[in-house]
């Protein structure tokens, strides 16, 4: 019969516990259990250890008389007064008796590797003391929980203990002089990534100390107060640079279009300003002059503005437009590139967009709106050895096919169409430029989607790596489908 206990549903609630004086009881005296009593005592425990048997790195402790070895088996009267039991080392039994207990009496259980016996759970941990990072994962999944660690380990960087011990030491100094939070996180924003960060990364712990002083007495708040053009990159998370997640972060107002993630909005702070000025079918979204205002009034509220807009933000973003009222306004700004739509698609439908022998060029091309598509070059555009990219296609899918093969290029040129790109819903439609309406229509291809059009785009089948793999109509549905399209212009025909 197992003696473990059925394992429930539970729900951990995250906490630090302090240590220092207390006692803790370890069971165990092998290896893990010497690992467990060291950190112990580095937080100023009082460790005390039950075990049939040491190992030489447990009894070295003893005898070092740092740790009391209470005997072989454990009394009942032992466990009195503990903030602590930790099981390193123990029978199914004695580690049931243990988590019973633990549970009666209200003092936290542990069992190292053993999720069933735990009333509570040390969580793995990136020690930037006082920075302490912990990481759980409810005892399901301890190894991962370790590599995030890991992971995380590498991401920051060993001076965060001295950052976080500086704020410390000007804690209160630092209330007294802001006590209005919002001024006081711009304050800590500049302590935590201007120059008293770049001291301690130096090494310069007292040189940075003077910097934090020094704002301290200055009269006036100097930040470098600018709006952030960001690309937010195609839809998945991963693809934002690490600026651009850094200003997103830290954002006080972030002003987004339709097209952001919302995932990636997710990453703002909660308390930050979320406005939305995305076109919708059937409106026209908040004009740009509007937006224009927006960014300018947030500005001057003192808050840091955050101008977030799908992919690239200079690639058919209307940047121009927005960065020229800034500068009218004096206002500064920084622009940080994302990934663009051309770009991921291309990455994510396994297109090589330059492939040598097939494609000279990549051309990125707009065909928004019925006016200014006639206005393209066609005859240029459908010259061969060239990659065509269309943004915003999809309601123009025909007039493209039109006018691309009527200007020469061959109907059988291949097309992809991928939706969504990089997204989880991703998907790519393949064909001949002959029957690209036809094709679109017949899947209901929708927006977002980027249109390749050139020899590359044959590659979508060959090099398929994410997601579905791509859709195509074969020969029978296409005589089909093309026949009763014909039928349908017919009836219009006779019907007009
Ligand atoms: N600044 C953006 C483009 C904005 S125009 C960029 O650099 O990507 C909007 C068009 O971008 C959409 O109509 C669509 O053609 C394309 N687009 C944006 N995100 C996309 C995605 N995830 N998948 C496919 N097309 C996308």
């Amino acid at each position: 019969m197992s003696t473990q206990p059925p394992q429930t549903e539970r729900g951990w609630y995250p906490l630090f516990h302090d240590l220092r004086q207390r006692q803790v009881l370890v069971i165990g005296g092998n290896e893990t259990a010497a690992r467990k009593i060291r950190r112990l005592l580095a937080v100023g425990a009082r460790v005390r250890v039950v075990a049939p048997l040491l190992e030489d790195d447990v009894a070295e402790l003893v005898e070092q008389k740092r740790v009391v070895w209470l005997g072989r088996r454990l009394r009942r009267w032992w466990l009195r007064g503990q903030a602590l039991v930790l099981i390193a080392e123990a029978s199914p039994e004695l580690c049931e008796r243990l988590h019973r207990w633990g549970k009666r009496s209200g003092v936290p259980v542990n069992a190292v590797d053993q999720p069933a016996y735990c009333t509570a759970i040390v969580p793995a941990v990136v020690d930037r003391s006082p920075l302490t990072i912990a990481i759980g994962s409810g005892g399901q999944a301890p190894e991962l929980a370790r590599r995030v660690r890991s992971r995380i380990e590498q991401w920051l960087p060993q001076s965060l203990g001295s950052l976080a011990a500086l704020s410390g030491q000007l804690a209160e100094d630092i209330r007294g002089r802001f006590p209005e939070l919002a001024l006081r996180r711009r304050f800590l924003d500049w302590v935590f990534s201007g120059p008293p960060a770049d001291a301690i990364q130096r090494g310069q712990n007292d040189q940075a100390a003077a910097l934090v002083r020094q704002a301290l007495d200055r009269q006036s708040l100097e930040t470098p107060a600018r709006v952030s053009l960001v690309g937010a990159g195609p839809g998945e998370p991963e693809l934002l640079t690490l600026r651009a997640l850094d200003r997103i972060q830290s954002a006080d107002v972030l002003v987004h279009d339709g097209l952001v993630d919302p995932r990636i909005l997710d990453y703002a702070r909660r308390d930050a300003e979320l406005i939305d000025v995305a076109k919708r079918p059937g409106d026209n979204g908040v004009g740009q002059v509007a937006i224009q205002r927006i960014l300018i009034k947030r500005f001057k509220q003192g808050k840091r503005v955050v101008r977030l807009k799908g992919g690239d933000p200079m690639v058919f973003g209307r940047a121009g437009e927005e960065l020229a009222a800034l500068r009218g306004a004096g206002i500064d700004f920084e622009i940080i590139p994302g990934v663009t739509a051309a770009s991921a698609c291309a990455s994510y439908a396994g297109l090589s967009l330059t492939q040598r022998g097939m494609a000279q060029s990549v051309r990125l091309v707009t065909a928004h709106c019925e006016r200014s598509i006639d206005r393209l070059d066609w005859p240029a555009l459908a010259k061969d050895r060239q990659t065509l990219a269309f943004y915003m296609a999809v309601a123009q899918l025909e007039r493209i096919q039109q006018q691309l093969t009527g200007h020469g290029r061959a109907a059988d040129t291949p097309f992809a169409l991928v939706e969504n790109g990089s997204r989880p819903n991703q998907r790519v439609i393949v064909g001949q430029l002959g029957e690209l309406a036809l094709t679109a229509r017949h899947f209901q291809a929708s927006s977002p989607a980027m249109l390749f059009i050139g020899e590359v785009a044959a590659q979508a089948s060959e090099f398929h790596w994410f997601g579905e793999p791509p859709l195509c109509m074969d020969t029978g549905e296409l005589a089909l489908v093309g026949h009763a399209a014909n039928l349908v212009t017919l009836r219009a025909t006779v019907l007009a």
